[in-house]
Parts: C-alpha cells; structure tokens; sequence
C-alpha cells in the first residue's frame, strides 16, 4: 500500500478502504507519513467527501491511534457532553453538577478556549486555587465520592486527531462534515463514557452557520455512534447570540452560581435544563418530561449549587464558594460601550463578541497566550431588544486598559442595530437520535 495511490484513488472520488485508512492514520501518527502528502489527501477528502462507512473507520482509527479512557471503576451510566463551542457557553458547569446531583456520574475531560470560542477548563481554573491536572486515581475517587470531577485533557487521547487538526487549520480542510464528526467523536469515544450528549451550535459563533447543516453534522455524528455501539443524542442550539450575558471566564463562572440560584438569563437556563434533562434521559433516568423536572428540582432544591461547591473544594479551591458572599472580584477597567443609533439589535455577530472579548484578554489567539481570568464583557442589550443612541449595549472590563479601545471597535461591528424587529430564532432548534430527527 502507499500513500501516493490512497491520494489518487480519493482525489477520483472513489471510496477507501478500512485498511487504507488505518495505513494513512498510522503512518501520519507516527511520521512516515509527511504533511505534505497528508495535505493532499485531506484536500481530497475535503472535495470529494467520505460515506459514512469511510466516516466511521476513520473515526475509530483516530481512535485506535492513542489511550483509551477506563470509568469501569465508577459504577453507574456515564454519560459524556460536548459542545462544538461558541460565545459564553458555560453550560457544562451548570449541567455537570445538576446531573450529578440527580445521581449520574459525571467523569468529564474538558478543553481549553481558542480564537473566539471559550473553554470549560479556563473558566474553572479562573476560580483562585481549582486545579483541572488531575491525576486519574485523583480524577477516578473524586467522581466516586462526590459524584463528579471536571479535568483537562492529560492522557494521550486521539493524538491523530490533534495532528490532523493543526494541518487542517492551516490547509482550508476545517469545514467538511466528516472531518468534523470524526475529529470530535474520536476524542468522545476515547474518553470512555457509555453514552454521549452533543450540543451542536449553529448561527454566526458557530462552526455550522446555518441550522439544517448543524443537524447534518449532529446525524453524522449520531451515525457514527451507532456504528460503535455507544448511543448518542444531538441538540442543535443556537449561537447566532451570545448563550446568557455573560463572556469572560470569571464572570461566566458567576453567571453560573446565578442560574444555580434559581435566577440567571432565561436562555442560559432554559438550555442547560434541556442538556440536563437529555443527559439523565441517557442514563436511564425516565422519560424527557421526567428529567426535565429532576433537573428543575436539583437546581431548586440547591442541591446541584452545593455539588458544584463540592467540586470547587475538593479540586484546591475556595471553601466558601457557595456561600452568598464569596466574590470572584471585578476587573479594575471598565468601559460601557453605547449605542450609536435608535433601532433594534438586528443582529449579533456573534464570533466577533468573542473576538472583543478576547481582545480584552479573556481569550487566546495562540495556544501560548496567558488568559486574564477577570476580563470580559456583560451585555446589556442582546438580539431584539429596542435601543436608543447612547444606551449601554454592553460593559467591558479588562486588567489591561490599553485593551479596551480596539475592544470597543470590534464590539461595536459586532452590533448591527436596524428598523426591524429581527425573527426570534429557536433555542433549541433540533434533537437528533437513532430514531431521526425531531424540530422542536
Ligand atoms: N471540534 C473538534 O474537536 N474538531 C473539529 O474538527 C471541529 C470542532
């Protein structure tokens, strides 16, 4: 078998086969295989796409190319979320500990943020004293005492896909369905959960900007599950506005304790609770309806705040996380970006809230980038609200002030205020299933 041959047969449209792909990601794993001809071929499978038989080998290749998680340990369904990532997206520290306080195990690697998307760890570690390099005897006991630890990604998992991906960010190959789906879902099975809840953005601080190619890449994905045995649900969810009011990692750890309150932005709520709610239907919990209320009643009752203080402590941090007058502190600049016209916000362009909010220092443009845990912005107005010129749109803070002008700029392209209301777009727009696809 040789490289030159896998390029030419893709590059004719034809399908490959199992052995040809495990050749192409073993040897590119390992090096015998130079980027440039694995270029080639990405671009191949870029214009001429892969079924979904080569979909799934490539999947499990990736896969088979580094560790595999072990949770036999933890008794119980474990059930793993992801999100393709977007602009304040803090649901998984609010989901994590309302699904473990309902008695499902949460054993999650999470990611760090980059370019305009934020990560779960960043927000966590913006918390003085939590640690997220956990050790995976540390990792292990401390989902079976508390019920859930949150860690990054220290084992060897997929390392294929984390090769492939820096070639594709560099060879225009990032946006093709079935690269995706396997970049994501290789990592997911390596992390060896039983079943997997995915929550696909779609809209401007998405990958997928448009809502019907979100749920394509949500059935591929459902696809390759169930080529594998495991069973996975999709949400597709919108990211055509930031998900709450808060982008930052300190103040997203905030809005969080807010929504574990009973209080927060109803959007934030109303979506975390539909994760919650699938993520408990996946583990056997009942019937959706069911879920929902369990969901409801863990963040009433203040049992899923208390775990997620549970959390914070046993992974170095503060004692009193929970208590009503632990504060994360403000940054010490602050500026309140007003709006330039009457009309209303007619749309959000969503990556680039991301963009000024990593300009303030909340973000990395480059993985070495070192994050300023207290930046960020709170909005004020957001997609349909009426304004008029010289209301507050949003209050950026940053611990660097020479950073709030080129912030202010870019948040204000991001704002496009017009005469009309705009469409309300939906939440929670579809779920995705073995049974097909259900509009919500
Ligand atoms: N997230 C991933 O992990 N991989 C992709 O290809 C896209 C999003």
């Amino acid at each position: 078998m040789n490289m030159v041959d896998i390029i030419l047969k893709k590059r004719a449209g034809e399908v490959l086969s199992e052995a040809e792909i495990r050749f192409f990601i073993q040897g590119y794993t390992e090096g015998s295989i130079p980027d440039y001809q694995m270029s080639a071929l990405l671009m191949a499978i870029f214009l001429r796409g892969m079924n979904k038989e080569e979909t799934g080998q490539l999947t499990m290749a990736m896969t088979d190319s580094g560790d595999r998680i072990d949770l036999s340990e933890i008794p119980g369904i474990k059930v793993d979320k992801h999100s393709t990532g977007g602009v304040g997206d803090k649901t998984t520290l609010i989901v994590g500990p309302i699904v473990a306080a309902c008695g499902v195990p949460v054993a999650k690697m999470s990611g760090r943020g980059l370019g305009h998307t934020g990560g779960t760890i960043d927000k966590l570690e913006s918390i003085p004293g939590v640690s997220t390099a956990l050790p995976k005897n540390k990792f292990i006991s401390q989902v079976q005492e508390i019920g859930i630890a949150i860690a990054g990604q220290t084992a060897n998992l997929a390392p294929a896909d984390k090769k492939i991906y820096a070639l594709r960010d560099v060879t225009g190959t990032i946006d093709n369905m079935s690269l995706i789906a396997s970049s994501i879902m290789s990592k997911k099975i390596a992390a060896g959960a039983d079943k997997i809840l995915l929550d696909v953005k779609y809209g401007s601080g998405a990958f997928m900007k448009d809502k019907d190619q979100a749920v394509e890449l949500g059935k591929t994905m459902v696809d390759i599950a169930t080529a594998v045995g495991l069973e996975a649900v999709v949400l597709v969810t919108n990211m055509d506005k930031p998900l709450g009011l808060k982008i930052g990692n300190c103040l997203e750890v905030e809005e969080v304790i807010e929504v574990l309150r009973g209080g927060g932005p109803e959007d934030l709520k109303e979506e975390s609770l539909e994760l919650a709610a699938n993520m408990l239907y996946l583990a056997g919990k009942g019937t959706l309806a069911e879920c929902t209320s369990m969901a409801d009643e863990a963040i009433s009752s203040g049992r899923a705040l208390a775990v997620l203080a549970q959390m914070v402590a046993a992974q170095g941090g503060p004692q009193d996380f929970a208590a009503p007058e632990y504060t994360l502190g403000r940054a010490p600049y602050r500026k309140e970006v007003r709006a330039e016209r009457d009309g209303y916000v007619s749309h959000i362009v969503t990556d680039h809230v991301g963009m000024a909010s990593g300009q303030l220092g909340a973000g990395r443009m480059t993985k070495e980038d070192i994050i300023d845990p207290l930046a960020g912005i709170v909005l004020e107005k957001i997609t349909g609200d009426v304004v008029r010129r010289g209301d507050v749109l949003a209050t950026l803070y940053t611990s660097d002030e020479s950073r709030l002008e080129q912030a202010e700029r870019i948040f204000l392209e991001a704002y496009e205020i017009g005469n009309q209301k705009p469409e309300e777009l939906p939440l929670v727009y579809a779920r995705v299933t073995q049974a097909g696809v259900e509009y919500l």
